[in-house]
């Protein structure tokens, strides 16, 4: 399978491109935030095109690798079809800002800029132009992508970089379009173009649908033909629409309103010092100056906001490999199982930095055991943050049993129950203490410390 990917997400700027119209369309009542220019009307004269969104797909093309078109002629171009989301007939699409890029191992082919058109709802035959003239960024990559997975891994760390960046809209407002062809049996079939997919999750179903259908194509000695299919998200298949568009097709040509944009050296410079640090060098960085190993690094920088959450942990308990390691446990390891299983981001749970450091304060201090420490992790995302580690544990009585009269008790009551993990113990199978250490544990609710537990134990079976 080959696969390349023309992916658009929007730009988070005020106002739109060629006008300082709200790009606001999601709040805003219908066809409020519109004027002349967006609304594609005779006679109406294009401000010259956003700055901050010019800035941003320099920034983008940057990162992801791309020779950024410098002193020359950057042209909007008018890219003409019918649809009902588009007064003008015609969108406005930029030649190259960025070319030959490489990012995730697949090439970049170009990152250019366009205007989103607005939102036409064909079962109701009416139109919101609201969104229309927000920038969008496309980047074009080479038909490097050989697997379903590799596209989802591919998009995915895509959006982190997006997030990274701080000023693109990422998944929510990502359309792409997705080129497939196969070579199977021996045969070569023809590039079909599945248009218009808006998740990531789409393009990895596409992609599988795709290749099972143009598969069968050839089996059967057919021919896979060169198309536009839609995707039906409903029914997670693919659609032909009409036979391929060609760049003909499309009338291209300079748009005569709009100055052509010349990036200077100079200004590439000035963009390349307010960038961010990319994952991957934030990733490098992680491993070199705290010492935790690649994996736990890649899994922590894929999520911008637990990376920074990391750091602050760390800088704030004082740089130590003890501190990196509980930071990483209780990060890495434990909030993130936990957000995982209450289908949260970290960013909208309301856990922040502090209350992982309090957190592992009182797991040093020994006010609670570790298991009783998990316990806090899912109440701090389940209270989405508005609780404290210190008062959610004074609220339920979660500290660690300083009564050595209890814990005797619970001990004896432990051996008494289990005469059979007793006898194991003493004719020398020694992983019958972990088991009477767990009974222990039951009896006591997790509020024991293990290593009390461990001696109390051996002190009376020993005897
Ligand atoms: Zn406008």
């Amino acid at each position: 399978m080959k696969c390349g990917l023309e992916i658009h997400v929007q730009i988070d700027t005020k106002s739109k491109l060629f006008c300082n119209c709200s790009t606001n369309y999601l709040d805003a009542e219908p066809n409020t935030n519109v004027c002349p220019v967006c609304l594609g009307l005779p006679g109406a004269k294009p401000l010259p095109p956003n700055k901050k969104a010019v800035e941003v797909s320099i920034m983008v093309a940057k990162m992801l690798g791309c020779k950024i078109v410098v002193d020359k002629d950057i042209y909007f171009q008018r890219k003409h079809y019918d649809y009902p989301d588009l007064p003008s007939g015609y969108q406005r699409t930029s030649t190259p800002i960025g070319i030959d890029g490489e990012f995730m191992g697949i090439g970049i082919h170009e990152v250019h800029l366009e205007e989103d058109p607005g939102q036409y709802n064909p079962s109701f035959g009416i139109v919101d132009y609201n969104r229309s003239g927000t920038p969008l960024i496309e980047i074009v990559t080479k038909p490097d992508i050989k697997s379903p997975e590799e596209a989802r891994e591919f998009l995915k760390q895509l959006m982190t970089l997006f997030r990274y960046l701080g000023c693109l809209r990422g998944e929510g407002t990502m359309r792409a379009d997705v080129n497939i062809s196969i070579e199977y049996m021996g045969v070569q079939g023809n590039r079909v173009e599945v248009k218009n997919v808006n998740s990531i999750k789409g393009v990895y179903k596409v992609l599988k649908y795709e290749l099972i259908r143009q598969k069968n194509i050839i089996k059967r000695g057919g021919e896979v033909k060169r198309e536009t299919r839609a995707f039906l998200e409903s029914q997670m298949i693919t659609k032909a629409m009409r036979s391929k568009e060609t760049a003909e097709d499309y009338r291209y040509i300079p748009d005569p309103d709009i100055q052509p944009i010349v990036i200077s050296e100079k200004w590439v410079k000035e963009i390349e010092e307010k960038m961010p640090e990319t994952p991957l060098a934030k990733r490098k960085r992680f491993v070199e100056e705290y010492g935790i190993d690649e994996e736990d690094a890649k899994v922590l920088v894929s999520d911008l906001d637990m990376a920074e959450m990391f750091e602050n942990v760390v800088k704030s308990l004082g740089v130590s490999k003890e501190n990196v390691d509980l930071a990483v446990t209780w990060i890495r390891n434990e909030l993130r199982r936990s957000l995982q299983y209450h289908k949260v981001d970290l960013y909208e749970s309301g856990v922040k930095a502090e209350h992982i450091v309090e957190l592992i304060k009182l797991i040093k201090d020994g006010v609670i055991s570790q298991k009783i420490a998990k316990e806090i992790v899912d109440l701090l995302v389940i209270n989405r943050g508005k609780k404290t580690p210190k008062e959610i544990v004074e609220e339920l009585g979660l500290t660690v049993i300083k009564d050595e009269n209890a814990l005797v008790k619970a001990v004896e009551e432990a051996i008494k129950n289990n005469p059979k993990a007793v006898e194991d113990y003493l004719s020398g199978k020694k992983e019958a203490l972990n088991f009477l250490m767990g009974q222990v544990m039951r009896l006591t609710r997790g509020r024991a410390e293990p290593k009390r537990v461990i001696e109390l134990l051996k002190e009376r079976l020993d005897k």
